[in-house]
């Protein structure tokens, strides 16, 4: 879609610092991160919310990524958070469908 950033920085107009990639989803470090380790997960068709989700496939495709990436991280054992922020009251900024890997350190509960 054009406009969107994210959609830009999977079609690479915009770069990121890329950690996987495959025909549906792709993953890249957060350019302002909030942990060690913050990578945003996106699926590269344009999906502005998780409300919008028709793939639940895709969902649990994006999912087992994400434990992969942070397998490699060295985070799966110490733990991690995935967070899919939605809407204006869940934080959501850009409107392009992404979740949130963060870890490697000691997360807060319940979030501000
Ligand atoms: P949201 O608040 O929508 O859940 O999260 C958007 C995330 O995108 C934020 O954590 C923000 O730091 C990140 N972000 C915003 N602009 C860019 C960018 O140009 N490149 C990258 N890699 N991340 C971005
Ligand atoms: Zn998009």
């Amino acid at each position: 879609m054009s406009g969107c950033l994210f959609c830009k920085i999977i079609s690479k107009e915009i770069p990121a610092e890329i950690v996987y990639e495959d025909e549906d989803v792709l993953a890249f470090k957060d350019i302002k991160p909030a942990a060690p380790i913050h990578i945003l997960i996106v699926p590269k068709r344009h999906i502005p919310t998780i409300i919008d989700v028709d793939d639940n496939i895709l969902i649990g495709k994006i999912h087992r990524i994400a434990v992969e990436i942070a397998e490699k991280n060295n985070i799966a054992s110490s733990g991690f958070r995935i967070v899919c922020n939605c809407n204006r009251h869940g934080g959501q900024e850009v409107y392009h469908l992404h979740f949130h890997l963060i870890g490697g350190r000691v997360m807060n509960w319940p979030p501000g």
